[in-house]
């Protein structure tokens, strides 16, 4: 383990295990129709390439440049838009993928956005959601895994940048986040 990390939240074979079951579902839902995965920078992207090598339907592939959390630890409630060029998504099905809903905000966004781009459906998929009351926005389509209300980093999910590379879920050593 990491020296930085105080534990293991979700191990790596857990999460696989996990990948497969939501591919099974995802699977079910877009078969014979024109899908695209669409996955969020930077976190989503350990979590698409997994999931994706179990979903062996016809697909297009983009990635989106958002970001919302500019760096700390707390939502900012706010998603930015970085990228010059826009996907043509006019008759698509898309799978709209990111690491984790928090406030949902970023998931709500996006999904807005891909339909205002012609996008016929949009079905969001999360590696981790936390449990928290959502009374606006709604759940994810498919989740992988509810957590509690906590910072976590790891497969794909940053610090300040840093570890992405972690194999698995952790929550920080409360000593390495900066106050
Ligand atoms: P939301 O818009 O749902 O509040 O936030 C979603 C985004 O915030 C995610 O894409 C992710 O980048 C970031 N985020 C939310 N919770 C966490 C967390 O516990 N750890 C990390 N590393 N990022 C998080
Ligand atoms: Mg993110």
């Amino acid at each position: 383990m990491h020296e930085d990390i105080e534990k293991v939240l979700i191990d790596e074979d857990v999460i696989q295990r996990r990948l497969a079951v939501l591919a099974e579902k995802v699977i079910a839902d877009f078969d014979g129709k024109p899908m695209v995965a669409v996955a969020l920078l930077k976190g989503a992207v350990l979590f698409v390439a997994d999931l994706i090598r179990h979903i062996p339907l016809p697909m297009e592939f983009e990635l989106l440049n958002v970001s919302s959390y500019h760096g700390g630890t707390k939502s900012s409630g706010e998603v930015l838009f970085l990228d010059q060029r826009q996907p043509d998504l006019h008759g698509k099905h898309v799978l709209l993928l990111d690491d984790i809903l928090d406030t949902g905000l970023t998931m709500e966004a996006v999904t807005a956005k891909l339909k205002e781009q012609g996008a016929e459906e949009v079905k969001t998929c999360v590696l981790l959601a936390k449990d928290i009351p959502r009374d606006t926005v709604k759940e994810a389509d498919y989740t992988g895994f509810v957590i509690g209300d906590e910072f976590v980093v790891g497969y794909g999910l940053d610090y300040q940048d840093r570890y992405r590379n972690l194999p698995y879920v952790g929550i920080l050593k409360s000593s390495v986040i900066q106050s």
